[in-house]
């Protein structure tokens, strides 16, 4: 077992002896007194160095520490109110373990640079948060479906056919011929729920989004879940369970990173308390046109600025089902007797956060599929894989996908979804 503790432990032991390491945050003297707040994977630290409890190379070291230096110290906690924190370590052993150069990053910083520095930004306060709340959700989605009876799955990522319109597509080169980076797992998931009948998966989806906004990255995380034998209502309660079990474990585990993030923890309350309000698109638009005189004829799909007048009405996500056949992917199952819409849902998250899940019940006749596909330009033949799943044995089925970055910007309450991943891929930035 290491001798060293954590630095969020460190905080919650308030006194006593202890051993840290980490890095400098920053840093301040006198000539009596060397201050360095220290930060590790979990929380920041003061510490005070004084020149007259060490010895002449400790001091000589402590002055010599730049921002970002690595360090091991080692003395006494007390609590201090005025300590960042409320505790502070008297260090009695210093120990230098790497030195560092001037760190570029300074106060007030523009977005751009932060993105050209990203691989050093990841070590602020800022994106420790947002990444271990991402961690939280990731895990979160998981526990949800493992516990109602999923099988994690995996798809490739190299796939021969696009699902969600070429207009989107990247094509790669592929040794003598080409190939599709992965939209979605879906078209590879449909044929495997005849076998495992329930699964989710969480992988990276790739989309060539034309426009930069602050909703769209090229490269994300997509969760995904397809079930045989599900009804279109079930595809809506799995999406809506996922969700309360994501945020409700973010406010379990990382009130913390929220405060750091000034994110208001209330503003999430309502999203596991109250059941999402669903609606028709017909009502939706309905409610637009009465409420801010909105005027959508019916076959038009929602603009962002739409979503989010509709989102400003509820303090939860929203659901809106049955949109018109022309504005969803071919494999969307029209509504019985009214192929004009379909069994595809949206869920619309609050604060202007736009789509969260995309979700449907899927078409099981193959000649609509084949006439669906014929329409969209493709060759029904490419798709014959995908199609033999409607030849042997059936059965009604459907599924979601949720954008990861989406969700965690939402919950963050961040202003762009760069910030929701590591580092973003977007039409116009695919370095460092
Ligand atoms: P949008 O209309 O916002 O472009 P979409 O209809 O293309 O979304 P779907 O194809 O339904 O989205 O994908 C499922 C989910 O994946 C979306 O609900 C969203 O959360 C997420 N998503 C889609 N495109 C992106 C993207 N470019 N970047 C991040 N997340 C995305
Ligand atoms: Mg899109």
């Amino acid at each position: 077992m290491s001798e060293f503790i954590t630095i969020q432990q460190a905080i919650e032991q308030g006194e006593g002896d202890a051993a840290l390491r980490g890095w400098v945050y920053r840093e301040r003297e006198s000539n009596k007194f060397k201050f360095i707040v220290l930060r590790d994977g979990t929380n920041i630290i003061q510490t005070i160095i004084k020149k007259e409890s060490v010895d002449e190379k400790t001091w000589a070291d402590a002055v010599k520490l730049q921002v970002e230096a690595s360090i091991i110290v080692k003395g006494t906690l007390k609590t201090d109110e005025r300590a960042p924190t409320g505790v502070e370590l008297s260090v009695k052993e210093l120990e230098v373990v790497g030195l560092s150069d001037q760190f570029p990053i300074t106060k007030d910083q523009s977005q751009e640079f932060l993105l050209d520095n990203r691989h050093l930004w990841l070590r602020s306060r800022f994106m420790n948060a947002i990444i271990r709340i991402r961690a939280t959700m990731f895990r979160a989605f998981r526990e949800y479906f493992d516990s109602e009876g999923f099988l994690e799955y995996h798809s490739p990522i190299f796939q021969a056919t696009q699902a969600e319109g070429g207009s989107s597509l990247f094509e790669v080169k592929y040794f003598e011929s080409k190939t599709y980076l992965a939209q979605t797992w879906q078209l590879y998931a449909e044929p495997a729920i005849f076998s495992y009948e329930k699964l989710y998966t969480i992988a990276p989806s790739f989309r060539a989004e034309k426009s930069q906004t602050s909703r769209h990255l090229t490269e994300y995380w997509h969760a995904e879940m397809e079930a045989a034998w599900a009804e279109f209502t079930d595809i809506q309660d799995w999406g809506e369970g996922v969700i309360k079990h994501m945020v409700k474990r973010v406010l379990e585990r990382n009130l913390q990173d929220l405060q750091t993030l000034g994110r208001d923890p209330e503003k999430l309350r309502p999203t596991i308390e109250k059941d999402f309000p669903r609606m028709t698109y017909k009502e939706a638009i309905a409610l637009l046109k009465e409420k801010f005189g909105i005027d959508i004829p019916f076959g038009k799909d929602l603009r962002t600025i739409e979503e989010d007048k509709l989102s400003s009405l509820y303090d939860t996500p929203v659901i809106v089902s049955e949109y018109p056949t022309v504005v969803k992917a071919f494999y969307m199952r029209e509504v019985p007797g009214h192929p004009e819409v379909v069994q595809g849902c949206d869920f619309i998250a609050p604060e202007g956060y736009g789509e969260i899940i995309g979700g449907s019940a899927r078409e099981t006749d193959i000649e609509v599929l084949k006439r669906k596909l014929t329409d969209q330009g493709e060759n029904p033949d490419d798709y014959s894989y995908y199609l033999d799943t409607r030849r042997y044995g059936s059965v009604p089925h459907g599924g979601f996908g949720l954008g990861m970055e989406r969700v965690v910007s939402w919950v963050c309450g961040l202003e762009n979804i760069k910030d929701a991943i590591p580092f973003p891929r977007t039409p116009a930035r695919s370095t460092p």
